[in-house]
């Protein structure tokens, strides 16, 4: 059986790679967030970070634990966010978007709303991301409950994404 470090850091890997897909496509500060402060005059709003997410849906098992301990070392607790937007509940919120560059919770990574899914899908051509299934596999990952081959699977499935958008990108 692995440990929740070999879990967690199983789970760091595919965010990693997670966080290069969301940069490459670039779809969030651009086409939801800027056009949504120029409207509203730089007030800024909570998008889709309604609820302290980084926990609302936490498992009680020692890799969620872990996590939340290496956020903490790394961001400081919610309490501590000096930033905080206060327009979302979530204390991780500022008026720029999400403060926690990694680490982040399994929905928090996983979430796309509907229109950014149109978007990869219609734009890019990428069919393959369920943001549903998506958090459940990263959910297992960090339990442990997803074998080695399924993880393989779905690391690969990552990097596919990863590369589309990489080689539209160059051209
Ligand atoms: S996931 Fe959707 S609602 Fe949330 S910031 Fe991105 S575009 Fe906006
Ligand atoms: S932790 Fe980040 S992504 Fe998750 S709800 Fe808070 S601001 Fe949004």
């Amino acid at each position: 059986m692995k440990s929740a470090r070999e879990n967690l850091s199983r789970y760091m890997e595919i965010e990693e790679i997670l966080n290069r897909f969301f940069e490459l496509f670039d779809f969030c500060l651009k086409e939801c967030v800027l056009p949504e402060l120029a409207r509203n005059n730089n007030q800024p709003f909570a998008a889709c970070c309604k609820d302290k997410y980084y926990k609302v849906y936490d498992l009680e098992h020692p890799s969620f634990g872990l996590l939340r301990e290496k956020r903490e070392a790394l961001y400081g607790t919610p309490e501590e966010i000096k930033e905080s937007s206060l327009i979302s509940p979530c204390e991780y919120h500022t008026s720029t978007g999400c403060v926690l560059t990694t680490c982040k919770s399994p929905i928090c990574l996983a979430f796309m709303c509907r229109k950014s899914i149109d978007a990869l899908r219609q734009n890019h051509g990428i069919y393959t991301y369920d943001y549903l299934g998506f958090n459940y596999a990263l959910e297992w990952i960090l339990t442990g409950d997803m074998s080695l081959p399924d993880y393989e699977e779905f690391r690969t499935s990552c990097l596919a994404m990863v590369q589309t958008l990489e080689e539209e990108s160059k051209s």
